[in-house]
């Protein structure tokens, strides 16, 4: 029976996955090793209970004994804390889900990869902060990452059989998510409430904002280029407003391989699970004749500094994406909190990145997960300057 563990089970892709396992016979067909949660743990134990895992374990300290107590009698060992969420990844498992969201997912990623679990990798700031260390990592102890990110998982798919170096260039696309229909000049006043309508998909929140300010697809096309290997000036970006491409393959032979389907993200965490096999999926089958017309459009700079700001990362990186990220996510929570308007996320990025200078340059093959540890602390202090200084000036 295959052993499988979940990082981040309670969350939008943790719980998906939940469903696809449930749906596959649960406890009957995978034997559950570890699932990870943040402060839901009423949700937590609910679903350790459901596929009788081993070990049940939450963010928090100051909910372990509830967790306990939901958890008494089952058997179900509880614990608590990030050391304990890590060591939990230690626990060999032959599939591990790794859907924490933020930096905070950096750590069982690798931890897995130790024991030579395939990964099937949400976590995109994964490769963003530490691409190379996580592709190394990899390969040193044979292990395999999966992409569960919609636009790499259809990537991959349609490298199937190919050659990487006949590939020309990957196209991302891009819904443009809630806001891509508003004029530049009104963005700046966008409330989260606007930001989080996303057209599409049904997502976690953060995500849901950084598809509207495109720092998701700045992310994506970092991530795209630690995963795949191509350079930076291989990867393209393309609004897609239908999200019924996922994404596309060019070679040098001119053909485009493109990946479609609904927008569910059950597929790609299905494909991820099921590899190298394809199994039935619930997922809605398209009806072209219905769709009748796919639209696309170039992304304009302007709207989305992001994706400006995610070529000055892969120029440099080195620990530029740790900077990149841990100073998007500060952002984005002082957006949340009202503190910065929607364009001044980006702003507050920019201008860490600046502040950073000096500091962002490494060789890839000297850098440590620590360095790129130390650099997510230095980018998210300075961030919070930074974001306050941006605040009281508006
Ligand atoms: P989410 O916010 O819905 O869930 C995140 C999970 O991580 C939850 O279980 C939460 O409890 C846990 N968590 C949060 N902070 C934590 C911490 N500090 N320590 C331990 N656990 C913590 O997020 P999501 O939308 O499921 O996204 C998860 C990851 O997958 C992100 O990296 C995201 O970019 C990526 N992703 C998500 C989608 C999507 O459709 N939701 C698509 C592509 C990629
Ligand atoms: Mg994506």
């Amino acid at each position: 029976m295959r052993s499988i563990s979940i990082f981040g089970a309670t969350g939008s892709i943790g719980e998906q996955t939940v469903d696809l396992l449930e749906r596959a016979g649960g406890a009957d067909s995978y034997r559950v090793v570890a699932l990870t949660g943040g402060r839901n743990v009423t949700r937590l134990a609910e679903m350790a209970r459901a596929l009788r895992a081993e070990v049940a374990v939450c963010a928090e300290a100051s909910e372990l004994p509830e967790l306990r107590e939901r958890l008494a009698g089952s058997g179900i060992e509880a614990a608590a804390g990030p050391e304990a969420i890590a060591e939990a990844a230690d626990r060999p498992a032959d599939w591990v889900m790794s859907s924490i969201v933020g930096a905070a997912g950096l750590a069982p990623g690798f931890r897995a990869l130790r024991h030579g679990a395939t990964l099937a990798l949400a976590n995109k700031e994964s490769l963003v902060t530490a691409g190379p260390l996580l592709m190394a990592e990899a390969a040193r102890h044979g292990a395999r990452i999966l992409p569960v990110d919609s636009e790499h998982s259809a990537i991959f798919q349609a490298l199937v059989g190919e050659d990487i170096a006949a590939v020309e260039r990957i196209i991302l696309t891009a819904s443009g998510g809630a806001l891509r229909n508003w004029p530049l000049e009104a963005l700046a006043k966008a409330t989260v409430k606007e930001a989080l309508a996303h057209p599409n998909w049904a997502m976690g929140q953060r995500i849901t904002i950084d598809s509207a300010s495109m720092f998701n697809k700045a992310l994506e096309v970092i991530e795209t280029r630690e995963f795949f290997g191509v350079a930076p000036d291989q990867v393209e970006v393309i609004i897609h407003p239908e999200s019924l491409i996922h994404s596309m393959v060019g070679y040098r032979d001119g053909a485009v391989m493109a990946h479609m389907g609904a927008p569910d993200m059950r597929h790609s965490i299905g494909y991820a699970l099921n590899w190298p096999d394809r199994a039935h999926l619930p997922v809605a089958r398209l009806d072209l004749a219905q769709i009748a017309t796919l639209t696309f459009r170039a992304p304009d700079l302007e709207r989305y500094p992001a994706l400006r700001l995610a070529r000055e990362v892969m120029a440099r990186r080195g620990l530029s994406g740790a900077a990149f990220n841990a100073a998007k996510e500060v952002a984005l929570d002082h957006f949340l909190a009202g503190g910065i308007g929607f364009m001044q996320m980006a702003e507050v990025v920019e201008r860490v990145l600046a502040a950073l200078d000096g500091e962002l340059s490494r060789d890839i093959g000297q850098m440590t997960l620590e360095d790129v540890q130390a650099m997510d602390h230095l980018a998210r202090v300075r961030a919070g300057e930074i974001a306050g200084v941006v605040a009281g000036a508006r």
